[in-house]
This record gives structure tokens, C-alpha cells and sequence, in this order.
């Protein structure tokens, strides 16, 4: 993922802006970017697979769907207080999820992997969507202090500790590595206090 602060890389702001969650302390940063065109190019063909699927009989354990994922992006938007334009997409993505401002329509997409998706529960979902929506938050209002730390105080306003750190245990499986979530969420408060 790429790290703004640490890159001091304001120019990324100029443009496309894209913000995932962090893969680790070993620096193991994809810096390719991820594009508009590929997530659309996609779009149609992921379309016409779950059709086909439809067809092929019931799926045991459905992904949930793109409208699904946006009723809960609107929803974590006015629990936040937050009103800007966020779409979604599932499409192929290394990141597993990650989010992207295209500057010249002023509008964000947030792009999930299917097989990312595929894995998470609802209060999972629910979790890296807000965590995503936290980069989105940042962006308006301090977009040159873009961390993954402050994204995830920003979604614990509206989701818990417990289920981010699920997110990322889950991530790092996806990813084969690791990290530090008390420098990702904070200090855990209630394990401190056992
Ligand atoms: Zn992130």
C-alpha cells in the first residue's frame, strides 16, 4: 500500500488517490497502480458470471453482491457523518480492497477482490468498508496526514476494535504477511485491562 506520510508523495493527491490497508512492516508495497479502466473493464465479465451462476444453480455461500455493499456504505456514511459520492466495485484486486478518488468527476470507488469478499463475514465487511471510508474522511479534511492508523480511528466511530483487527488477520492471510496491530488500531484497551 502506499504510504503517503512516509512517501511525502503529495503529488498522488493531484490525481487518482488510492488508499488500502496496510500490508505489514516488511516492505512489501505493490506500487502498481490500480486502474479505473481495469476495475471497469471487469465490471461486464463479473456481471456475466454471476448471471451465469444464476443459472447454474444456487451458490452455498453467496458473496454479497454490489448493491449489498453499497446499502452499507451509505449506511456507515451517515453514521460517520460523511457525504461524499462512494461507489463500489469487486474486480480482481492485489490489494484484496482498497479505495480511489478519480479527481475529475470528484467521486470515490472502493474496489473489493472477490476472494477477499468472499471471506468475510458481515461484521468483517462491514469493518474494512469503514476502514476504507476513514482514508475517504481523511482525504476531505486532512488529506496530507493520510495513515492507515488514523483511517482506522476514524472507522472505530463507527465499528469496533475487535472486528478491524479481524479484517487484518484476514488480509494477511490473503497477503502472506504480517503486522502490528497495535500501531494499526491503537493500543488494546480492553486486553490491557485483563
Ligand atoms: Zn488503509
Amino acid at each position: 500500500m502506499r504510504k503517503i506520510h512516509e512517501d511525502g508523495a503529495a503529488h498522488n493527491l493531484m490525481q487518482r488517490t488510492q488508499f488500502v490497508f496496510r500490508l505489514g512492516n516488511r516492505s512489501t508495497q505493490n506500487k502498481s497502480k490500480f486502474s479505473i479502466a481495469v476495475a471497469l473493464f471487469y465490471l461486464p465479465a463479473l456481471f456475466l458470471v454471476r448471471f451465469g451462476c444464476l443459472h447454474a444453480g444456487p451458490q452455498t455461500t453467496p458473496s454479497p453482491n454490489v448493491d449489498q455493499i453499497s446499502a452499507i456504505i451509505n449506511e456507515l456514511c451517515t453514521q460517520m457523518q460523511m457525504s461524499q459520492d462512494v461507489h463500489v466495485t469487486v474486480a480482481p484486486n492485489d490489494r484484496m480492497v482498497s479505495v480511489e478518488r478519480v479527481s475529475d468527476v470528484g467521486m470515490f470507488i472502493m474496489c473489493f477482490d472477490e476472494r477477499f469478499l468472499a471471506d468475510l463475514d458481515s461484521d468483517e465487511l462491514r469493518a474494512a468498508i469503514a476502514h476504507e471510508l476513514g482514508h475517504v474522511w481523511i482525504f476531505s479534511h486532512h488529506p496530507y496526514l493520510q495513515t492507515e492508523a488514523l483511517a482506522n480511528e476514524v472507522a472505530m466511530r463507527a465499528v469496533t476494535r475487535e472486528s478491524l483487527e479481524k479484517v487484518y488477520k484476514k488480509l494477511w492471510t490473503h497477503l502472506g504477511t504480517s503486522g502490528n496491530l497495535d500501531e494499526l488500531l491503537g493500543p488494546d484497551v480492553v486486553q490491557a485491562r485483563r
